[in-house]
C-alpha cells in the first residue's frame, strides 16, 4: 500500500505544477479539536509540516473551512483574515486560493495555492483544484482509517490484556485457595467451563436433579403376592397421573406451546388401558410391580423402535419417560423438586421442560447442564426467564454436591463449584456491576428510540414463545415486530388445530395489550421442521421447498393459520408477516387466500376489528432488486437480514466453515437494505428489520442513517440499541451511512462505525453485547 503522506506530497506537488502556483498546501482538520494543521506543502519549508496549527476562525485557511466553498484572494496580506506564521515566510505570496477538502458539514481539510505574483485564479483553475480536492479526499480517508484502524487494534490489545489479567487475577485466587486449604478442607474449589446460553451471574446452593430411572437397570424379581403388588401399582399409576396433570396445567401457563401437548403424551402413555393391563398381567404372574412395569416398558420401547416412521419411533422416548415415572413413584425416589430452596443453582446432567416446570423460578440463581446445546427449549426458557445458565459443562454431576456454593457465570461459561473467598468476592463485585450495568440500560424503558435531534424509530421485539414475553415487557418493546409462529408448530405433537392456535395467538394478543403485535405466518423447512411433516429429501434445503412456498401449497395450513390470526385478532392490532417473497405472483396468491379467509369469516360473523396490515419479508436478494414492485402490494416491508446475508453472500447461516464469511456489514448487504428503504419510501411504505442485525449495537448508526423506521430483534438486545439510537444524530447517521456505501471494504466500513462510536463514548457499550 502506498504511504498515504507520500501520496499527498506527489498531489500537493504535482498541483503547484500544474496551476502555475508556487506554492501548493494541504491543511487537515481536526473536528475534535476544531484545529487545522499544515499535512503536505510544496513550496513553503517542510520543517514547518504538523507545526503549522490554527483553530478554524484563524486564517484564510480557516475561512475556507468557515465558508464551506472556494475562497480567492488576490492580495492574501492585506486581506483582514490574513494571519501571519512567521516559521514560513507567507508574507511573500500575495494570491491565494483555497478550496475545502471533504463534504460541506463533514471537511478533512483545505487545500490551498498559492503565488508570489499578484494575480486572480481564475474559475477553471478553481474547478481544477476542487477536483484535485476530491482526489485528495479519498487518500486522507483512507489514511485517517489506517489511524483509526491502529487505535482501534490498540484499543482491542488493550482489551486482551485486561481479560488477561482478569484470568490471571483469578487463577492466583484459586491458587491461593487451594493452598490454604491444607487437608483441613476436604473438598476444593473446581473450576468448570461449558457453553453460556443465558448471561448474567448467579451465586447459590447447588440442587442436584437426579437422572430419570433407567427401566433397564430395574432389578428382576418375583413379588410379595399379587394382592401386595396390585396395590404398589395402582398406588404408583394414581399418583403418576395425579403428577402428570399438575405439571400439565402448570406447563401450559408457562409456555403454551409446548406444555399442553408435552404433557399429552406422557398422559396418553400412562392412562393406556393396554399398558396397565400389561403390567397386571405380569404382577399376576407372580413378578414385583417394578418388573413388570420395566418388562412393559421394554416391549413397549422396542416395538415403537422398530417402527419405519421417524416420528413414531420418536415416541419411545415417551415411553420411557413415563415409564420412568411410574418405577419413580414405586422405588420411592423423590424428584419433588417444588420445594427447591431460596437461592437455588440446578446441576442437571440434562434439564428437561418438565423438570423447569415445577420448580420455583424466583428461588433460581443458576443453571448448569452437563449435556444440552444453545438451542434446547430449556436454554430457550431459561433465557427468557432471565436466569444465567451454562450447558455443556460435562463433569458438573460429578464435581459437585447437594448444598455445594456455585457461582454461574452465563457471559463467559465459567462455572465455580465450592468458590474461594476470593473468587465469591470476586463474582460478587461483578454480579453487582452486572446488576448496575443493566440497571442502566432498563432506566431507558420508558423513554423513546429517538434520535437527540428528534427523530424517533419503532423498537419492537422478536418472540417465538409466550415465555418470552416477560423480557420483551421488562425492556419496553413498543411492540412485537416478528412472532415466529413455526417455533409452536414445530413443539406440537401434530399440526396444531385452527382452535389450538386460535387459543395461542389469544394469549400472545392479550398479554401484549394495544401494542402492534406482527404475526409471522409459517415459516417451515430449511433447518426447522417438525417431527410430524415428512421432510422432502433435498440436497440444499435452503433453496428448496420452504417457507412461503410450503405454504402456498399445503394451502388448508395457511388458511387455518390465516383463519386462527382473524378470529384472535379482534380488540387488537395486528400485523401480518409473509416470509421469504421472491415474486409478486406469490404476495398476490396470499392476499387473495387471505381475502377469501375474510369472506368466509365475514358469513359466519366474525369481522376484525380496523385494518390488519399485511407486509412481506424481504430476504431474498430477487426482493430486493424488485423491491418496487413488491412493496405496492402491502402496507410494509420488513427485511430479514439472517436469510438475505445468506443468499446475497451465499454463505450458508448456519455453517461454522464459512461463520466468519457471514457478514452484515459488507457493503452489499448495505446497499441491498439501501435499496429497499427507498423503494418502501418512495412507495410511502413503512420499513422494518426483523433480522438480528438490527439487534446489533453496532450496526445501529448505519441502520438510522439508513432510514430503516423500525427494528425488531430479541429483548435482550433492546435497552443497548435504544441507548446508541438516543445518543446519536440523525444527520450525522446519515453521513456515516453515506460514507459506508462509498466504501470498498468491510473493514473500511467497520472503522468507519467504529470512529463514530468512539466519539460519542459508546464503544465499551457496544462491545459488551458483541
Ligand atoms: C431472517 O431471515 O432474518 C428472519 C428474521 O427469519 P428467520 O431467522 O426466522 O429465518
Ligand atoms: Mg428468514
Amino acid at each position: 500500500m502506498t504511504d498515504p503522506q507520500e501520496a499527498l506530497e506527489g498531489v500537493v506537488r504535482l498541483s503547484a505544477a500544474g496551476t502555475d502556483s508556487d506554492v501548493c498546501s494541504l491543511y487537515s482538520y481536526d473536528s475534535q479539536s476544531d484545529t487545522l494543521s499544515l499535512a503536505a506543502t510544496w513550496g513553503l519549508p517542510a520543517r514547518s509540516i504538523g507545526r503549522v496549527m490554527m483553530r478554524r476562525g484563524e486564517g484564510l485557511v480557516g475561512l475556507v473551512i468557515e465558508s464551506g466553498g472556494p475562497v480567492k484572494v488576490e492580495d492574501a496580506i492585506s486581506h483582514p483574515r490574513f494571519k501571519f506564521f512567521p516559521e514560513i515566510g507567507e508574507e511573500k505570496y500575495h494570491s491565494f486560493l483555497g478550496v475545502p477538502v471533504g463534504l460541506g458539514n463533514s471537511p478533512l481539510g483545505v487545500l490551498v495555492l498559492q503565488s508570489r505574483r499578484r494575480r486572480r485564479y481564475a474559475g477553471d483553475e478553481v474547478s481544477l483544484l476542487s477536483a484535485i480536492a476530491a482526489h485528495v479526499r479519498g487518500v486522507m480517508t483512507n489514511a485517517h482509517l489506517i489511524d483509526r484502524l491502529q487505535r482501534q487494534e490498540e484499543e482491542r490489545e488493550r482489551y486482551r490484556r485486561e481479560m488477561v489479567s482478569a484470568v490471571q487475577r483469578l487463577e492466583a485466587y484459586e491458587a491461593a485457595e487451594q493452598s490454604r486449604d491444607s487437608g483441613e478442607r476436604r473438598i476444593e474449589m473446581t473450576h468448570l467451563s461449558g457453553q453460556g446460553v443465558s448471561p448474567g451471574i448467579g451465586i447459590g446452593q447447588a440442587h442436584l436433579i437426579e437422572p430419570p430411572i433407567d427401566p433397564s437397570a430395574v432389578e428382576i424379581r418375583d413379588g410379595d403376592g399379587p394382592e401386595v403388588e396390585h396395590a404398589r401399582f395402582e398406588q404408583a399409576l394414581t399418583a403418576s397421573i395425579a403428577e402428570i396433570e399438575g405439571s400439565r396445567g402448570h406447563m401450559r401457563e408457562l409456555v403454551p406451546e409446548v406444555g399442553g401437548a408435552m404433557f399429552e403424551a406422557l398422559g396418553m402413555i400412562i392412562e393406556d388401558r393396554s399398558f396397565a393391563a400389561r403390567v397386571r398381567e405380569g404382577i399376576d404372574a407372580g413378578r414385583a410391580a417394578e418388573t413388570a412395569v420395566r418388562l412393559v416398558i421394554e416391549e413397549y420401547v422396542a416395538r415403537f423402535e422398530s417402527m419405519w416412521d421417524d416420528y413414531l419411533r420418536e415416541r419411545a422416548v415417551d415411553v420411557r419417560d413415563a415409564g420412568s415415572r411410574i418405577l419413580r413413584h414405586l422405588l420411592g425416589v423423590d424428584l419433588d423438586m417444588s420445594d427447591v430452596e431460596e437461592n437455588t443453582v440446578l446441576i442437571a446432567q440434562e434439564l428437561t421442560l418438565s423438570d423447569l416446570a415445577t420448580v420455583d423460578h424466583s428461588k433460581l440463581r443458576g443453571i448448569v447442564t452437563a449435556s444440552g446445546g444453545a438451542t434446547s427449549h430449556a436454554a430457550i426458557l431459561a433465557k427468557s426467564l432471565g436466569i444465567p445458565t451454562v450447558v455443556g459443562v460435562e463433569k458438573v454431576v460429578s464435581a459437585c454436591g447437594d448444598r455445594d456454593e456455585v457461582v454461574v457465570d452465563g457471559s463467559t461459561g465459567t462455572v465455580y463449584v465450592r468458590p474461594g473467598d476470593n473468587v465469591m468476592a470476586e463474582y460478587r463485585r461483578l454480579g453487582v456491576e452486572y446488576q448496575e450495568f443493566h440497571r442502566g440500560l432498563e432506566e431507558l424503558r420508558d423513554l423513546p428510540a429517538e434520535t437527540v435531534d428528534g427523530h424517533r424509530l419503532g423498537l419492537l421485539a422478536n418472540v417465538g414463545l409466550v415465555g418470552e414475553l416477560a423480557l420483551v415487557e421488562r425492556n419496553g418493546a413498543e411492540g412485537i415486530g416478528l412472532y415466529r409462529t413455526e417455533f409452536p408448530f414445530i413443539s406440537y405433537r401434530d399440526f396444531p388445530s385452527e382452535d389450538e392456535q386460535l387459543s395461542l395467538y389469544t394469549s400472545v394478543l392479550d398479554r401484549m395489550g394495544d401494542k402492534p403485535v406482527t404475526i409471522r405466518t409459517l415459516d417451515l423447512g430449511g433447518d426447522k421442521y417438525p417431527a410430524y411433516a415428512s421432510r422432502p429429501n433435498e440436497s440444499n434445503p435452503f433453496l428448496g421447498w420452504r417457507s412461503i412456498r410450503v405454504s402456498l401449497e399445503l394451502e388448508n395450513i395457511l388458511t387455518e393459520q390465516l383463519r386462527a390470526i382473524l378470529r384472535a385478532a379482534p380488540g387488537h392490532t395486528v400485523r401480518i408477516l409473509f416470509p421469504m417473497i421472491t415474486n409478486v405472483e406469490e404476495l398476490r396468491r396470499v392476499r387473495e387466500i387471505y381475502s377469501e379467509c375474510l369472506a368466509d369469516l365475514a358469513a359466519e360473523g366474525i369481522t376484525p376489528e380496523g385494518d390488519i396490515e399485511l407486509g412481506a419479508m424481504i430476504e431474498v436478494p430477487a426482493a430486493v432488486l424488485r423491491a418496487s414492485q413488491i412493496v405496492r402490494e402491502v402496507d410494509f416491508v420488513s427485511i430479514g437480514t439472517n436469510d438475505l446475508i445468506q443468499y446475497t453472500l451465499a454463505v450458508d447461516r448456519d455453517n461454522r466453515r464459512v461463520a466468519s464469511m457471514y457478514e452484515p456489514l459488507h457493503p452489499a448487504v448495505l446497499q441491498s437494505i439501501r435499496m429497499v428503504v427507498d423503494a418502501a419510501h418512495d412507495a410511502g411504505r413503512r420499513v422494518g428489520m426483523c433480522g438480528e442485525m438490527a439487534g446489533d449495537p453496532m450496526a445501529t448508526v448505519v441502520l438510522v442513517g439508513l432510514g430503516i423506521d423500525e427494528l425488531s430483534m430479541g429483548p435482550l438486545y433492546l435497552p443497548v440499541v435504544k441507548k446508541v439510537i438516543r445518543a446519536i444524530d440523525s444527520n450525522d447517521a446519515a453521513r456515516i451511512a453515506a460514507e459506508v456505501l462509498e466504501c470498498d471494504t468491510i473493514e473500511d466500513v467497520k472503522a468507519s462505525i467504529f470512529a463514530h462510536l468512539r466519539e460519542l463514548g459508546l464503544i465499551e457499550l457496544v462491545e459488551a453485547f458483541r
